[in-house]
């Protein structure tokens, strides 16, 4: 799924423990769910649409991911200081690989390309195994561009959730 749909299940998370939790409970149970919620949701993005690579030549592709971008970072900026700690810590797990050990890993690469440095710690293989083991079930609709219903769906439950919980 998109960074959005992240961020609103780090919000969602937070807001219900900031709710109903007393400190530092709310603290402790916002990261650790934020952080476990990135590995359902991006179980999840099996049925969503999500191409392995970029299609920079597809336009449906630049568009959607404009829209998906412009979104988080509008997202972001409305939640950011309040609902810090739960968008972060669900974004934790891309942050890790894709925002500090790949590049680090390119890094030592660049000075010697025999080196097998860091494969170990990513932590998406484990988010892989998920969806090809427990969840061999879901259909794989990376490539199905009407997937992306299915995040605009969730995307709007999670608004409609959070704006209830925010309200209530
Ligand atoms: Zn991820």
């Amino acid at each position: 799924m998109e960074a959005i749909t992240h961020i609103l299940t780090g919000v969602l998370i937070q807001v219900l423990c900031f709710k109903y939790l007393l400190f530092p409970f709310n603290f402790l149970l916002t990261m650790l769910l934020a952080f476990l919620s990135h590995f359902i949701v991006d179980t999840l993005a099996k049925i969503t649409y999500h191409t392995p690579v970029a299609l920079k030549d597809d336009k449906f592709w630049v568009i959607w991911h404009v829209i998906t971008l412009v979104s988080a970072v509008g997202v972001g900026i409305v939640f950011f200081i309040p609902y810090v700690l739960g968008g972060l810590f669900a974004n934790l797990v891309d942050i890790w690989d894709w925002g500090i050990l790949r590049p680090l890993q390119n890094k030592k690469k660049k000075e010697n390309p025999e080196f097998k440095w860091g494969e170990g710690y990513f932590i998406h293989p484990i988010i892989d195994w998920i969806r090809d083991k427990p969840f061999y079930w879901l259909p794989n609709w990376n490539y199905k561009k009407k997937a992306i219903i299915v995040e605009i769906i969730t995307i709007t439950t999670l608004f409609i959730l959070i704006s209830f919980f925010l309200l209530s």
